[in-house]
């Protein structure tokens, strides 16, 4: 048994677009994971971020790991990249965010799914939007959750 589960990536420091390939590469190649599709790449400014633009996309993943397991490759994929946290929301290498794991609702202390901030963020939305357009947010459609956050400067990158 597999789910459809998606993560979106984000990098703001050094070669934001060859990290973020580099993830996408070692995420695609771990043991539990059997598909991945990517969206477009897009960037954008930093929202609750300090630092350069942010380069952002989304994967979807067809995954046998529960979503600890998830999580801690996740995390793991980060460390490798030189991820620090000196202080919330410092400028980072590599953030990967479990965005959603099949229909599961998840609140625990390490992990809450789908993710909390979500819904609120362009850079999430629009890859989003672009790998699964039917797909039915909690909180609206992609229309109108976008037009709540047409602030954001966000743009499409060419391939
Ligand atoms: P951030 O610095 O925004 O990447 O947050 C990382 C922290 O958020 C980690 O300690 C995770 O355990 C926690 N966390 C909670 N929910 C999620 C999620 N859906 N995806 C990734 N990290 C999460």
């Amino acid at each position: 048994m597999s789910t459809l589960a998606y993560i979106g990536l984000g990098a703001n420091l050094g070669d934001a677009r060859q990290t973020i390939a580099a993830a996408i590469n070692k995420l695609s190649h771990s043991s539990g994971i059997l598909t991945l599709k990517q969206a477009p790449l897009y960037s954008s400014d930093p929202v609750d971020a300090q630092g350069p633009v942010f380069i952002n996309t989304v994967v979807a993943i067809d995954t046998t790991l529960e979503p600890l397991p998830l999580l801690d490759l996740l995390q793991a994929i980060e460390q490798e990249h030189g991820r620090e946290r000196p202080y919330r929301n410092a400028p980072r290498t590599l953030d990967l965010d479990l965005l959603l794991y099949g229909t599961l609702k998840i609140e625990t202390p390490r992990l809450s799914v789908p993710h909390p901030r979500m819904h609120q963020r362009a850079f999430v939305l629009r890859p989003l939007q672009d790998l699964a357009p039917n797909l039915q947010l909690l909180q609206g459609s992609f229309s109108s959750l976008l037009a709540a956050c047409q602030e954001q400067k966000l743009d499409r990158l060419l391939a």
